[in-house]
């Protein structure tokens, strides 16, 4: 047998001795019986183990703490990138019905455009999920915009027909919305569990006195906080489920965010969940906030203390956001199956890149023509971005849950993977993780692997 090259081990300040796997995640309080056998792996004989040994084997196996001779973790984690960019059994679509804002955030990274999707694109998006469901197992929307709830309208018509298609073709259909908030109306929401939307995001960008300073009306100096916080209230109330607020951070609000964090408990919202949105200077669009941004490393850091402090004031859903989880492929930009389209029926593989037409890999009006070669070898470019062309990656034991990091960072970085959260907070956030799990009165899996019961 032979010990996994991606285990770490940290030691807390009381002498508790922690090991973790970042190809499984599991994580797990060890003792010397734990550590010892990890010495005697590579004499180990499996078949001759029995009782209280063989049962301690079989559990650092599962947590994949040591491993058979012939395991391969390198192949096997290869294995599961590429099979997660080629994976077909779903689709997943982020479209873009409108590129409009009625908001004018200064870090906004998108180049607003006006107008609405046309009818045209509409027909042929939907002529697309169709063809999809045929196939496929699983349709799975993202509304985004500009504001996609300027296009209340599109949205519904094209619900409405995606939802008949796929039950036509026996896939199932869901749906997710991104939005500022702001036109949340009743009516609105009681649409959304017809039209099968079943989750949404909204940013909040700290207290009113500091989201008004970020988040405002294009046409009015009236404050968007409190009427954000109202409609989330009736989401809420309306039975939507997954509801997750956003806090778009940078130098000029993280430190305010503990204070919304008691707003949002008075107001009933504890059960949402809550994440930290890494504010950057994408694109030529946003790059006046550029000298308030956070480094990498700022930003892990201040997780760490927003970790804790959610899990002081009673923060449950989600769990833990910020443990880590085992990667396939990156996201989006980097699996076949999944596009961003636009207004114009451009198609993109990043939500970064959404209405540059420079950077679109395919337009879904000529989706039965010959590929434009630009869009197509774009395409191509953004499928095979992959951590196992770096030998600084191939040799990272984070690999598994970074691997390789966003894929529009490393294109921007000079066609370098840029490092994950994690390489600076990794440590401190299972320590944390530890200690919040060790007091909570349940125990509660923190591994997508780790073989608890
Ligand atoms: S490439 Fe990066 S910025 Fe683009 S969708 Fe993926 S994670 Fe987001
Ligand atoms: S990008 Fe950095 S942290 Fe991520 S796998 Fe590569 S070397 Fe490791």
């Amino acid at each position: 047998m032979k010990v996994s090259r991606y285990n770490m081990f940290w030691t807390l300040e009381d002498g508790t001795k922690l090991a973790f796997n970042s190809m499984t995640c599991a994580l797990a309080e060890v003792n010397e019986d734990f550590l010892s056998m990890l010495d005697r792996a590579p004499e180990l004989d499996y078949e001759g183990l029995a009782g209280e040994e063989k049962d301690l084997v079989d559990q650092m196996l599962l947590g994949n703490y040591i491993l058979k001779d012939s395991f391969d973790e390198l192949k096997v984690i290869k294995y599961r990138h590429f099979a997660g960019k080629f994976n077909s059994d779903s689709l997943g679509l982020t479209i873009a019905p409108t590129l409009s804002c009625n908001f004018g955030c200064p870090y906004c990274y998108e180049n607003p455009k006006n107008g609405m999707m046309s009818r045209e694109v509409q027909d042929a998006l939907v002529e697309l999920v169709s063809d999809a469901a045929k196939q496929r197992k699983e349709i799975s929307i993202t509304w985004y915009g500009g504001e996609p709830l300027l296009a209340k309208g599109i949205i519904a018509d094209m619900s409405e027909r995606m939802i008949r298609v796929c039950e036509e073709n026996g896939a199932s259909y869901g749906a997710f919305i991104v939005t500022n908030g702001y036109l949340l109306d009743d009516e609105t929401i009681a649409q959304f569990k017809e039209l099968r939307i079943n989750g949404a995001q909204i940013t909040l960008d700290g207290p009113a006195r500091i989201h008004n300073t970020r988040r405002m009306l294009k046409t009015s100096d009236k404050g968007t906080f409190d009427a954000i916080l109202a409609n989330t209230r009736k989401l809420k109330e309306n039975g939507i489920q997954n509801i997750s607020i956003r806090i778009n951070v940078d130098k000029t609000n993280v430190d305010y965010i503990e204070e919304l964090l008691d707003i949002l408990i008075d107001n009933d919202l504890k059960d949402v969940g809550i994440g930290l949105g890494h504010v950057n200077a994408y694109t030529d669009a946003c790059t006046s906030v550029a000298d308030a941004c956070m480094n990498t490393e700022e930003y892990a850091r201040k997780n760490v203390k927003y970790q804790d402090i959610l899990h002081r004031k009673g923060f449950s859903a989600g769990g833990y956001p910020y443990y880590p989880g085992i990667k396939a492929n990156y996201c989006c930009a980097d699996s076949t199956s999944s596009f961003v389209v636009d207004p114009e029926g451009f198609m993109y593989k990043c939500w970064n890149d959404v209405g540059s037409v420079e950077k679109a890999v395919g337009q879904v009006l000529r989706r039965n023509e010959a590929p434009d070669e630009d869009m197509y070898m774009r395409n191509v470019d953004y499928i095979f971005w992959s951590p196992f062309d770096y030998a600084e990656c191939v040799e990272c034991s984070l690999l598994p849950v970074c691997m390789g990091g966003c894929p529009y960072n490393g294109a921007r970085n000079g066609s370098k993977p840029e490092c994950e959260k994690w390489k600076y907070n990794l440590e401190d956030v299972l320590k944390l993780t530890y200690l919040q799990k060790k007091d909570s009165p349940e125990p509660v899996c923190v591994g997508d692997a780790c073989g608890c019961e």
